[in-house]
């Protein structure tokens, strides 16, 4: 006899999590900061209502199954009403990127073949210049200045009146598309990753885990991150999830206003990219004792390398850095770096070299490193090789180009572009992207490693090396840096500074100081746009 599995068969779908929070969470606050900073509270009783309104008053407006309905929004109480009501009448919340080009915005629209846009009223001016390109059914705007709308528009408050609280969701399948975002597209045009409630519902699981970022019912969370970047790292269904508080800053990321808001609500998890902290870094260096935050507040960080100096820093202010590792087509949570049990035996210089690194997959994410043949690398934290990684909140393929592109392997496993070592407990460092290695004298030098220790220097706020041509040796970095105001760091400082962290064939060959790096839209050092500047480098 084959025994058969007596479990029932119950779908991983959002309308579970929407009713939870009416259910058992009703009165949880959910804090949002206006444009004009006031701050706007409700709680998930009423997100909650909304939602369903907005599920119902779509649904009547025509939406149907599989329809895409995007959003060009901040970070606040209708952005969640959105990623809660929109996927729940089995439509496809889109969120758009609002740093892009007006030109990629139009053209993900298009691509995506948007039906309705729910937008901020302070973003009208950016609507109006993808106005022309764009063919919307409806553009529905939310007052958040509650100035008046124009009739050119739907007022979303009069919009979910014609909605019902009493919204009866359909029939859902967990594998149904739930949202859909573009990857920021540093090369070529950008691609959708298009997730599921499965995938959603699961991240939010093993995002939520003691061994990830450990979010509870007790938690106050304020995603930083914004909520059309890689679904603000999940965070929002997350905290729904957990029925955690959910604390939003709208257009207000400046030192100031996050250090404000992470006091006035006692924050206990945040998130975001590292240019965000190293800014708040700089805001306690200079007003050491200004705000009390939370006792043991997390940060979780990623999108970019985190200098060790951050995570020190932080450390003495009694805010614990967790690294986080993914990306848009990851869902993007796929790596953490937290302590294994024993580590915390290691001297604290052991600590910070650990939790620098990108850390260990999330249960059921996969990942092996692969060189440029084809060939598997050892876990020895010296090999090398691309990363490439399956799992249930991975993608597959991209929306209307399939998985036929470069970047997935023939036995289906996603190519993730960056390149890193993995060591024997499983902790994965990232060394560089495959396309911002620099290849000198036939060695591969890590532009990461070498940025991260320059931004160790106290008076470098931001550097990126890049590989810049060399009539010798193929490729030399030369590194590009930010310093703090009125002061100036040489080449001299630079290879003293770094004297003794690596072979001296690795120090840049020049050090060339910038007002500002530029950034990708979702906060990552533009080299392609550095590399352009320092074509046809002359070297000294
Ligand atoms: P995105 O799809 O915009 O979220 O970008 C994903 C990319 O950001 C990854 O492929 C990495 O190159 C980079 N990234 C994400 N997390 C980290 C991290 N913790 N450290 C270094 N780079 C990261």
């Amino acid at each position: 006899m084959s025994t058969k599995s007596t479990m029932m068969d119950f779908p991983l779908t959002l309308p579970h999590m929407l009713e939870r929070i009416g259910l058992y969470f009703p009165t949880i606050d959910v804090v949002s900061r206006l444009p004009d900073k006031t701050l706007h509270r409700t709680n998930y009783l009423t997100i909650q209502r909304r939602a369903k309104k907005l599920a119902s008053a779509l649904t009547q407006a025509g939406i149907k199954k599989g329809d895409c309905v995007a959003t060009l929004m901040w970070n606040h109480y209708a952005h969640l009403e959105c990623y809660m009501g929109i996927p729940c009448t089995g439509a496809v919340l889109h969120t758009l990127n609002l740093r892009l080009l007006p030109d990629d915005i139009s053209y993900i629209v298009n691509h995506a073949e948007d039906q309705i846009l729910i937008l901020d009223d302070v973003l009208l001016p950016l609507y109006e210049q993808i106005k022309d390109k764009t063919s919307f059914k409806k553009v529905i705007v939310v007052p958040l200045c509650g100035a008046e709308i124009s009739d050119e528009f739907i007022n979303y408050e009069d919009f979910l009146e014609t909605g019902s609280s009493e919204f009866e969701y359909p029939e859902i399948d967990e594998n149904d598309a739930l949202g859909m975002c573009y990857t920021s597209g540093t090369t070529g045009r950008p691609k959708g990753v298009v997730y599921s409630h499965r995938s959603t519902v699961l991240h939010s699981m093993a995002e939520a885990l003691g061994s990830a970022l450990a979010i509870n019912q007790c938690d106050v969370v304020t995603p930083v991150v914004p909520m059309f970047h890689a679904n603000a790292w999940g965070l929002p269904y997350t905290a729904v999830m957990a029925g955690a508080k959910l604390v939003f800053p709208g257009p207000h990321l400046d030192a100031e206003s996050l250090m404000d808001l992470y006091e006035q609500e006692q924050v206990t998890l945040s998130a975001g990219v590292p240019t965000i902290w190293m800014t708040i870094k700089q805001a306690l260096e200079a007003e050491p004792t200004r705000w009390k935050t939370a006792p043991n507040m997390r940060m979780a960080v990623g999108g970019a390398a985190i200098p060790e100096s951050l995570f020190r820093v932080f450390d003495s202010f009694d805010m614990k850095i967790i690294q986080a590792w993914g990306m848009t087509e990851t869902s993007p949570l796929a790596s953490i770096g937290i302590l294994k049990s024993g580590m915390s035996d290691l001297s604290e210089d052991e600590q910070y070299k650990i939790r620098v690194k990108q850390g260990v997959p999330l249960p059921f994410v996969e990942v092996r490193i692969m060189d440029d043949e084809g060939s598997l690398q050892s876990w020895d934290g010296e090999a090398q090789g691309e990363i490439q990684v399956r799992g249930p909140w991975i993608t597959g393929a991209y929306h209307k180009e399939g998985s036929q592109l470069d970047k997935f392997t023939s036995d289906g496993w996603l190519r993730t572009g960056d390149v890193a070592t993995i060591d024997p407990e499983g902790f994965i460092k990232l060394t560089d992207r495959t396309k911002d290695l620099v290849k000198s004298g036939g060695e591969w030098i890590s532009s990461v490693d070498l940025e991260n220790a320059i931004m160790d220097h106290p008076d470098v706020i931001e550097a990126a090396v890049i590989a810049v041509a060399h009539p010798k040796w193929d490729e030399r970095p030369l590194a590009v840096i930010v310093v703090k105001e009125g002061k100036s760091v040489s080449k001299t400082d630079v290879h003293s500074f770094l004297k003794g962290k690596f072979h001296k064939t690795w120090l840049p060959d020049d050090v060339e100081t910038l007002s500002e790096i530029p950034k990708t839209s979702t906060g990552k050092f533009l080299k392609k746009e550095l590399r352009k500047i320092y074509e046809g480098w002359i070297w000294k």
